[in-house]
């Protein structure tokens, strides 16, 4: 009797991680605390990463539409992953390019490479969509309904190439939950963040790429400190020089031998042979050529050793460049991963080995491992892991900033941003002779501080007294892995320091958070437009000191009727800015600065000559900015 599975009716949607490789990709689970990898109806898991458009205006992807790659090259996109995030004109993409590519007619189409198959246009997005439809519906065939996806691109990917994998993800019309580096997969799968701290190397040799990289993982997070490698190396190129090896055995003429069907044949044939040669010391090829000399070819092991070792070597030189480039040495290294199909090869595993200094870990599936780490990232951001391992990936509920001037809240960490995490800000002071700077530290959506959380209040004292707008106030946040925020404040000029630490999550529970969010939104308007008329009343505060004191100052430089014209602006920004209309204010801002043009050029001139006589440039730029009152690009509003 066969025995039917029956799907629960009420199983909730199970989270997947997929692993979009160049040559293969695959798709795994979390079943009963552990990663699976998901097969598809014929049994196979690796599903070749290979999307051919037919006459007919269907799809192929995997297998079948690898077989159609040699008659049909152009309508067959094999690895589209090298494509990923590269624009029409990005050297790469030309140097990659075997395909028909479509020129781009305007700048936004310029911005991703196109292909033409057959009467269709389409975009590496588009292509590996199609890829991961098929996995979706793969993994639909078993779990019934899919939750979120976590979808893995290499270490050295950059924002535009994740960008790229995220969309396709959603127009395979999976809900991505996180882009994870491939590396960092391979070392969830083999459990090491349990270790909390290490150094680790991860050398993943694919079908046509060599990564290698060197992975620190510092309290349960996993950070990149080098990559390196070779993308074009890997498993084809061991399938060249055996499939070389074979025609030459066989006794194939150089003229014969380079017919492009006879190539086909003899690199499936080498592959074959390759993948054989894992577990036997000792292959025999026979001969499909009718017209050639001998009627099998014999491979040993020790034979593709010899033919591969140049190729590793290769891979060597960039792991020891990575190491270097990491700032650490091979020796403190606590363990070296395996990962790629073609690290199944017994010599690669022997010269990783030797490389190292250590057995490397490779009891897990090599073309497995990252899809694996995917299933378990995906299962903990499912909220299906353990609590406390939630934490280790956990992204920050609210956005967390500093209040500036005019009771105005700066953001420096969004909300959503992914913990562990870090980012500064620099201000500057609002006073003339300003000592010091209190810094109140608030949490929320909302513009106004006093309509935020406020977490901790502290000051930075002891700056010598200089010119409004010349102290250089730099504010580190830094969240660590368990939600733990600290607030550093450096004074450049002086190099003081002062920091605090806080606990932001301390008696916020999600309905709080839910609340501050609601009443962000509730006030949004109504809040962009009180900051706006807080920030312009303080920037008129500024100006109008400024001005002041120039008039005084250089009274000398004004010219007949100048100072009225000056003052009259002046009333006229000093009473918008006590009222209400923050598009007055800056309207009466304009108009004093061009009231005041002709005068702070002159001023500028002075301020030059003075500094030119005898001074060095450091202090000509210092004198003209005091004069002028120029802010530093970066430098916002003072803090209070
Ligand atoms: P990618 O990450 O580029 O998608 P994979 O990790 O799937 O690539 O590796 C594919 C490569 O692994 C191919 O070159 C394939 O021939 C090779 N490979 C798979 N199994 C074996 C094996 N048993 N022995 C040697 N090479 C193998
Ligand atoms: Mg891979």
């Amino acid at each position: 009797m066969a025995l039917l599975e029956i799907f629960d009716p009420k199983a909730p949607p199970r989270p997947i991680g997929i692993d979009l490789g160049t040559t293969n990709s695959l798709v795994a689970r979390v079943r009963d605390g552990r990663p699976l990898v998901i097969q598809d109806c014929n049994g196979k898991s690796l599903v070749p990463s290979v999307v051919h458009y037919d006459e007919r205006g269907g799809v192929i992807v995997g297998e079948d539409a690898q077989r159609r790659a040699a008659e049909a090259p152009n309508d067959t996109i094999v690895s589209v992953k090298r494509f990923m995030g590269r624009g029409a004109d990005d050297p790469e993409t030309r140097r990659l390019g075997t395909y028909s590519f479509v020129p781009p007619t305007t700048p936004e189409e310029a911005k991703s490479v196109r292909f033409r198959v057959r009467d269709r246009v389409v975009s590496p997005v588009e292509v590996s969509a199609e890829i991961l439809k098929v996995l979706r519906s793969n993994a639909e065939d078993e779990l019934r309904t899919v939750g979120g996806a976590v979808i893995t691109v290499p270490a050295y990917f950059n924002d535009g190439q994740r960008q790229a994998t995220k969309d396709a993800g959603r127009l395979a019309g999976l809900d991505v939950l996180r882009i994870l580096n491939e590396p960092t997969a391979a070392a969830l799968a083999y459990g090491l963040e349990k270790q909390q701290n290490g150094l680790f190397a991860v050398y993943d040799l694919g079908g046509g790429t060599f990564d290698v990289t060197i992975l620190l993982l510092d309290h349960g997070v996993f950070q990149v400190k080098s990559t390196g490698g070779d993308s074009a190396l890997g498993g084809d190129d061991m399938d060249r020089l055996l499939a070389d090896e074979l025609a030459t055995a066989f006794g194939l003429t150089e003229e014969v031998r380079k017919k492009p069907a006879l190539v086909r044949v003899l690199l499936d044939l080498a592959r074959a042979t390759k993948h054989r040669l894992t577990d036997a010391e000792t292959v025999t090829v026979p001969n499909p050529f009718v017209d050639a000399q001998a009627s099998a070819a014999t491979v040993t092991r020790d034979r593709f050793d010899v033919l591969v070792k140049p190729l590793l070597e290769r891979t060597g030189k960039a792991c020891r460049r990575a190491v270097r480039d990491a700032g650490v040495e091979v020796g403190e290294l606590d363990g070296v991963i395996l990962v790629g199909g073609s690290t199944r090869v017994p010599y690669v595993r022997t010269y990783v080995e030797a490389l190292f200094g250590q057995a490397p870990l490779g009891d897990i599936d090599p073309d497995q491992v990252v899809a694996l780490g995917a299933a378990l990232q995906a299962h903990q951001l499912e909220g299906e892991g353990e609590k406390e391992e939630i934490l280790l990936l956990d992204v920050l509920p609210l956005s967390l900033g500093i209040e500036v001037g005019g009771g105005v809240v700066d953001k420096i960490l969004p909300r959503n941003t992914t913990i562990p995490t870090a980012s500064k800000s620099v201000y500057t002071t609002q006073e003339d002779g300003q000592t010091g700077f209190v810094l109140h530290v608030v949490q929320g959506e909302r513009e106004i501080a006093s309509d935020c959380r406020s977490l901790a209040t502290f000051t930075l004292a002891g700056i010598p007294p200089m010119a409004a707008g010349m102290a250089r106030l730099e504010v580190t946040f830094r969240v660590d892995v368990d939600g733990l925020l600290t607030v550093e404040a450096r004074e450049q000029t002086t190099g003081r320091v002062q920091h605090v630490d806080v606990k932001p999550s301390y008696g916020l529970d999600d309905e709080t958070v839910e609340k501050m969010l609601l009443d962000a939104l509730d006030h949004g308007e109504a809040d962009l437009q009180l900051r706006r008329l807080l920030e312009n009343r303080v920037e008129a505060g500024r100006l109008a000191k400024a001005t002041q004191k120039a008039i005084v100052v250089d009274v000398d430089l004004l010219e007949a009727g100048e100072k009225e014209t000056i003052e009259a602006a002046l009333t006229a920004l000093i009473a918008s800015a006590a009222g209400e209309d923050a598009a007055k204010i800056k309207f009466r801002m304009d108009e004093l600065d061009a009231a005041t043009k002709g005068f702070a050029a002159a001023r500028m001139n002075r301020a030059i000559a003075t500094a030119i006589a005898g001074k060095d440039v450091g202090s000509i730029e210092a004198t003209v900015e005091a004069a002028l009152g120029i802010e530093e690009a970066h430098a916002r509003h003072g803090a209070r």
